[in-house]
């Protein structure tokens, strides 16, 4: 069994969700209720924050991600299908491939985006935040993938993010970069198996991954269908 997994915000929908926004407000939030966090060079990310927060203040929680899904709630309502979407997850069923969503997202707004757009009938399997232990970049979204998918012979993720491209590797998984930022793979040492201008050239370099044949385990040493242990980073 092969598993194409694609990410949903800014690979197959987009809208004018902002994270460092969001990020922005929960801090304000935290520091309202706690304190300033340590200054430092670059903006601390929603899952930061998240993580910050359960451990330190868990009773704040709550609260935080009820301002992620107001931010999430609004973008949503102004969404829009990217080039391709459609093409790239029929294309992949076409080329024999299972297809799943592993998303950040909440459940409910990740429902309303799907269905705008009639995209959730294509998919086997969709994993949202409201599944997940931990967001991506952490791994844990492909525990939930593969306790469904128990005989996998191949997968791929594919993501706009260096945060998909991490999970995914944590996961032992080959990532697919659709239009990420190359020096944040650089950053965080991703190492894409493939990169795609175009959503609609996905489906024809899956089916030519699995004329070639493809590994039937990661390079990495991560076992399909077990939750690999990341590496040892
Ligand atoms: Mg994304």
């Amino acid at each position: 069994m092969r598993l194409c997994v694609f990410d949903l915000d800014h690979t197959l929908v987009n809208s004018p969700l902002d994270l460092a926004a969001m990020a922005l407000d929960m801090r304000a939030l935290l520091e309202r209720t706690h304190g300033p966090l340590p200054e430092r060079g670059e903006r601390y990310r929603v899952g930061e924050l998240i993580a910050h927060c359960r451990e330190k203040h868990p009773g704040l929680e709550p609260d935080l991600w009820a301002l992620a899904l107001d931010h999430e709630r609004r973008a949503v309502a102004d969404a829009w299908l990217e080039p391709g979407a459609l093409d790239a997850i029929t294309g992949a069923r076409a080329a024999g491939f299972d297809v799943a969503l592993w998303t950040n997202n909440a459940r409910e707004v990740t429902t309303q985006a799907l269905d705008r757009f009639d995209l959730a009938r294509h998919f086997d399997l969709i994993v949202t935040r409201d599944e997940m232990r931990a967001l991506k970049p952490d791994p844990d979204g492909w525990r939930v993938i593969a306790e469904r998918f128990m005989h996998l012979t191949d997968a791929v993720v594919v993501g706009d993010s260096w945060v998909d491209g991490l999970a995914a590797q944590k996961a032992g998984v080959p990532f697919v970069a659709y239009r990420a930022r190359e020096a944040d793979l650089a950053r965080w040492q991703i190492a894409p198996v493939a990169r795609l201008d175009a959503l609609t050239d996905l489906p024809a370099w899956l089916i030519s991954r699995s004329a070639t044949g493809s590994p039937g385990r990661s390079e990495r040493g991560g076992v399909w269908g077990a939750m690999s242990g990341p590496p040892s980073s």
